[in-house]
């Protein structure tokens, strides 16, 4: 039978375990939501969401209504809010999902008083980020004319943090003050300002509830500092070939690299349509045993090359699996080689791979 040319392994207990250290660092009384949009970063939904279950959450985030109702499906007593908002014409899927909509601006908010039949929904004000949310204009309208919210059932208020894996910028600060001004003229309500790295700007920044993404899934919240959560994926490519190369020849499309003494080169089964970014080529590297091996050249689309001079032939046959992420070498560390952060590198690493979940509930 033919071997799987990637195996993506995903660790479910490590993201409930993530999920909790999380939980574990929120002031009292504050619960922990989880946000599982885009199928869980690319991690699997299905998966993902009925495990954070059993780690005992309950309100979940995710970005569209086809989404939400996915979930829906998978855990008929979670509370499921939709970051997008809602739009008049989707009123019958949000009353069939029980879906919570976070509403963004004032027209929103109309249709949604015609729509709600009293379910509840969260109101997003926009204290920085210019992206969704009620802007300042729109959210001091709702201070100063109550009525505009008249028969929303209010599940909570919250809002975005810009710049919050820099505990150094001034504008974490900033759009706290803002925030806490704006509760004050809202009617009370659940608060939320924080997803991953704004819990870790301390409890002033955690108010009632915090929407934590990126993290579960082993991202670093940090980026700079030691990362404080556990790897949750792994990945493996299978090794196509291995040859020789003399000396002065180059590698790949446009021949970037050229070799300065006769070298090993090994092909392996996983490109940039798999994920494996463009932009990482002659600049990361992956794992054979315990060593490392530098991509050399582009990556191809269902391609990479490695050099493997230094390494053990017995570990570079055809066949043989290298790591191209695991426990010392993970998503931020890619992300860095590849110019960009652990979010894009976990939702680019789509559906192709060979998947295995460990931790997975038997029912
Ligand atoms: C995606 C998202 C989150 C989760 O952010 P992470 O950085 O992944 O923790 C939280 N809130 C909003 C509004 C989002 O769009």
């Amino acid at each position: 039978m033919a071997t799987p040319d990637t195996i993506l392994e995903i660790d479910l207990d490590a993201i409930a375990a993530n999920w909790r250290s999380l939980r574990a660092r929120l002031k009292l009384g504050c619960e922990a939501a989880a946000v599982v949009k885009a199928d869980a970063y690319g991690v699997g939904m299905a998966h993902v969401a009925p495990r954070l279950w059993r780690a005992g959450c309950r309100l979940f985030f995710v970005a569209d209504v086809g989404e939400g109702l996915a979930l829906r499906r998978l855990l008929p007593d979670a509370r499921i809010a939709i970051l997008n908002g809602f739009e008049a014409k989707a009123g019958r899927e949000f009353a069939r999902g029980r879906l919570i909509p976070v509403l963004n601006h004032l027209r929103q908010i109309k249709d949604w008083r015609k729509a709600s039949r009293g379910n509840p929904a969260i109101l997003h004000v926009d204290t920085g980020m210019a992206r969704l949310g009620l802007p300042p204009t729109e959210a001091a309208r709702l201070g100063t004319d109550p009525s505009l919210l008249d028969g929303v059932a209010l599940a909570g208020v919250m809002s975005h943090l810009t710049t919050a894996w820099n505990r150094a910028a001034k504008v974490n600060r900033t759009q706290l003050d803002a925030f806490r001004v704006l509760l004050k003229s809202l009617p009370p309500a659940p608060a939320s300002l924080a997803s991953s790295s704004g819990i870790f700007l301390g409890p002033a920044y955690h108010f009632d509830f915090v929407r934590p993404g990126a993290a579960l899934y082993g991202a670093n919240p940090l980026p700079g500092h030691t990362n404080p959560m556990k790897q949750a994926i792994k990945l493996k490519a299978k090794i196509l070939q291995d040859r020789n190369i003399d000396k002065g020849q180059t590698v790949g499309y446009d021949g970037t690299f050229r070799v300065r003494r006769s070298s090993r080169v090994a092909t392996l089964a996983m490109g940039y349509a798999d994920g494996w970014l463009r932009t990482a080529g002659n600049r990361a590297s992956v794992g054979i045993g315990d060593k490392r091996a530098p991509i050399v050249g582009r990556i191809s689309m269902d391609l990479i090359t490695v050099d493997i001079t230094d390494i053990d032939p017995k570990l570079t046959r055809p066949g043989a699996y290298v790591d191209l992420l695991d426990d010392r070498y993970g998503v931020d560390d890619f992300a860095t080689d590849a110019g960009t952060i652990a979010y894009e590198v976990l939702t680019q690493l789509g559906g192709k791979h060979h998947r295995v979940y460990r931790g997975v509930i038997h029912a």
